[in-house]
């Protein structure tokens, strides 16, 4: 079994953090591994999405919520620290670099969302996306300053965010991701559609796409 080894790691929000490691395979953005580790002494499997589309230097990132066992222990993993990694699998992938695209992201399901919007801007750097994120509030808004960043180098690119708990100060969208997909497609058919989060939500927004002209063909998802 593949042994990755962490190389940098910090606080995204109050409840997730960034782990970057060094990979010894290839994988395709939107693909996730099973990370194995002992964890309250008996080993314990999890999936992870990799956050990062391929790099040439086999650096892979992640987003992790520290929520359970698992998660907490890869949150403490120190630099020069390794885990066991299955090779990369599963199905969501960049369908088509030429063609606009919505993506849905809520919480930590930002992170396949994360490594395909950054390796379809790679190829189409002019590509009309819009970047629905979501988050219960506006401190769990994972990546929201780098996807600003990338929006003011890609003018294709619309991002917004959205909170679902009360935050009175909060000057933006609000509700769930669900709750904008009008928003995000103004009307548009001819578009791939990405997301990921808990299953409810993929679900809702399997039907509601459909039913706004995206077929099964051009979705491409994830559920948690
Ligand atoms: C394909 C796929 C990709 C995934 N990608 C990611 C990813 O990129 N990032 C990510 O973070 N997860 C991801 N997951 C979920 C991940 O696999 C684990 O299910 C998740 O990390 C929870 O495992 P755990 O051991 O930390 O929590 P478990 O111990 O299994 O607990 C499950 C949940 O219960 C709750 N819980 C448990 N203990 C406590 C406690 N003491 N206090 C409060 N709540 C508690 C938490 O909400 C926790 O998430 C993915 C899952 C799949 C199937």
């Amino acid at each position: 079994m593949p042994r990755i080894e962490l190389i940098e790691r910090g606080p995204l929000s109050p409840s997730a953090s960034y782990l970057a490691f060094r990979a010894p395979y290839r994988h395709e953005a939107g693909q996730y591994v099973a990370l194995s580790a002992k964890v309250d002494g008996e080993v314990q499997r999890r999936y992870y999405s990799i956050a990062s589309p391929p790099r040439a230097d086999g650096r892979i990132e992640f987003c992790i919520r520290h929520g359970g066992g698992f998660g907490r222990h890869l949150s403490q993993l120190a630099p020069g620290q390794t885990v066991d990694s299955s090779r990369p699998a599963g199905n969501m992938r960049l369908l088509d670099a030429a063609r606009g695209a919505v993506y849905f992201a809520a919480g930590t399901g930002v992170s396949p969302i994360r490594a395909i919007l950054f390796a379809h801007l790679d190829r189409n750097p002019e590509a009309d996306a819009t970047l629905l994120l979501g988050a219960r509030s506006a401190s769990d808004l994972l990546f929201h300053d780098e996807f600003r960043a990338l929006a003011d180098r890609h003018p294709g690119l619309r991002v917004l965010p959205t909170v679902s708990g009360s935050e009175p100060s909060w000057p933006g969208l609000r509700g769930r991701v669900t709750a904008h997909m009008a928003e995000a497609l103004r009307g548009r058919t001819g578009l791939d559609a990405y997301f990921c989060g808990p299953p409810r939500m993929v679900a809702d927004l399997r039907e509601r796409l459909a039913r706004a002209g995206i077929p099964d063909s051009r979705q491409c998802f994830e559920r948690y």
